[in-house]
């Protein structure tokens, strides 16, 4: 570990080493700056980053915030089995980003949020293969594109809908029959009569985001990036009235250190929002824990190749070298990660009913992640009321996607000292 002196100058100081924090610190180096990125683990990409679906999915920009969710969330209610679970808190913040959700399934706001989304995660696709060829980055990417399939009539119509909606603003997501499910991911063929109709986005793609997350962090550290690991942001200096943040303090494991820096990127997840609330930046982002489950495929042929989206149970599947993950579920319950069996049963049991022979089973390990969700899921990309404190945090389902996107735009609005001002008090 770099030791810092105490008051340490940087161009951008990043805050939180995950898949986000990583790709702004790559752009903020690209364009000449002098960076120091801070994390409390002791490396990157291991908190929500760490075990996530795999893909790079702007065919999944429709957000959780649509007309059909407020049935569905209610159905679904208290159920332990349910995609989407809400287990109601005495926390103002989970009301309050909830009352923001619902207003955000209006049709309207919902068909904004996903053309926003569109735009950023396509962006984005472009942008992550830029870097991968530049920096020779492997991360078991494969670009075989993304299926969606269906097993109910009223989701598939809708779905069509949206697709219609995506394919006006670029995301080439096309509406397929049962016999092209088949072509493209043979080992669906054993569950093709329970399938409606499927939609499929050959440009989409999946790769291990951990993978990618600390190879791109060594290539930072090649070109200058100093990293503070293992170490607490514990506070700003931040004054309201000259609209700057005058330094950090972090809690490292030598001590106390203040860093001052031009600029100051929170990337922080889940925990931007209770990080930032001192200061009067109010971030509507609440943790949506999610599960993943991580099967051995041990040499099997029959697990799937292309990676899928199974709608009727909200699970994402990608095929890792070597691995097959299936992710998906969100529970509104906290901060806490701690794994309900039951939950991680029931996707476990549904991966092994759909492909019973893809891997050892028995061997699969379990994981949860807090997904940073907006109501909107569109995340926070800008700057606060303070000129130098910017955000870029909030990436909910798709912080993998839009990761390489978001840090490209908040280095240029750095650049520029431009960007719109969000979450004033
Ligand atoms: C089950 C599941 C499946 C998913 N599947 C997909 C998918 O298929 N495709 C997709 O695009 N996205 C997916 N996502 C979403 C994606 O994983 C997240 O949006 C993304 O990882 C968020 O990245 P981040 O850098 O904002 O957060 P994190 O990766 O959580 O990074 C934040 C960092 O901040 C650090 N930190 C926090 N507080 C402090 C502090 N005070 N001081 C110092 N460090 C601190 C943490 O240690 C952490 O490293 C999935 C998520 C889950 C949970």
């Amino acid at each position: 570990m770099n030791l810092l002196d105490f008051d340490s100058d940087f161009d951008v100081v990043v805050l939180g080493a995950g898949v986000i924090g990583i790709n702004t610190a790559y752009w903020a180096l690209r364009s000449g700056k002098r960076v120091c990125v801070i994390d409390r683990q002791p490396a990157a990409g291991l908190e929500t980053s760490f075990a996530n679906g795999g893909q790079i999915s702007v065919s999944h920009a429709e957000p959780w915030a649509n007309p059909s969710a407020p049935f569905k969330v209610m159905k679904w209610l208290f159920d332990d089995r349910a995609p989407l679970l809400f287990r109601p808190k005495f926390d103002i913040h989970q009301w309050l980003w909830l009352a923001k959700f619902l207003v955000n399934c209006l049709p309207r706001r919902a068909d904004r949020n996903t053309v926003e989304i569109v735009k950023l995660a396509t962006e984005s696709r472009a942008l992550l293969r830029q870097i991968r060829e530049r920096e020779g980055i492997r991360y078991d990417e494969r670009s075989r594109g993304i299926l969606h399939f269906y097993r109910d009539q009223r989701e598939f119509a809708a779905a069509v809908g949206v697709a219609e909606l995506m394919r006006k603003f670029g995301c080439d997501r096309a509406v397929i029959d049962t016999d092209r499910v088949v072509e493209i991911e043979p080992a669906l063929a054993e569950r093709k009569r329970d399938i409606v109709g499927a939609t499929y986005t050959a440009d989409d793609e999946s790769g291990d985001a951990l993978l990618y997350t600390q190879r791109l962090a060594a290539v930072c550290a090649k070109m200058g990036a100093t990293y503070l690991w293992c170490s607490d942001a514990t506070a700003l200096d931040a004054d309201r009235t000259a609209q700057r943040v005058h330094s950090v303090e972090v809690r490292t494991p030598d001590g106390y250190r203040r860093l001052r820096a031009r600029d100051v990127v929170v990337c922080l997840g889940s925990y931007s929002a209770p990080f930032l609330r001192p200061y009067g930046v109010p971030l509507a982002i609440y943790p949506a824990k999610g599960y993943s489950v991580t099967i051995p495929t041990e040499g099997s042929n029959a697990a799937p190749v292309t990676s899928l989206t199974d709608d009727e149970y909200k699970l994402v599947y990608s095929n890792l070298g070597g691995r097959l993950r299936v992710a998906g579920t969100a529970e509104l319950s906290g901060y806490t990660r701690n794994l309900n069996l039951r939950r991680c049963r029931a996707i476990l049991d549904n991966a092994r009913i759909l492909f019973p022979k893809a891997g050892n089973f028995a061997k699969a390990t379990f994981w949860t992640g807090l997904r940073p969700t907006t109501p909107s899921n569109v995340p926070y990309i800008g700057r606060t009321r303070y000129r130098n404190l910017w955000l870029n945090t909030g990436h909910g389902t798709l912080g993998w996607t839009m990761g390489a996107g978001s840090g490209h735009r908040v280095v240029d609005m750095i650049a520029n000292d431009d960007g719109p001002v969000l979450a004033s008090a």
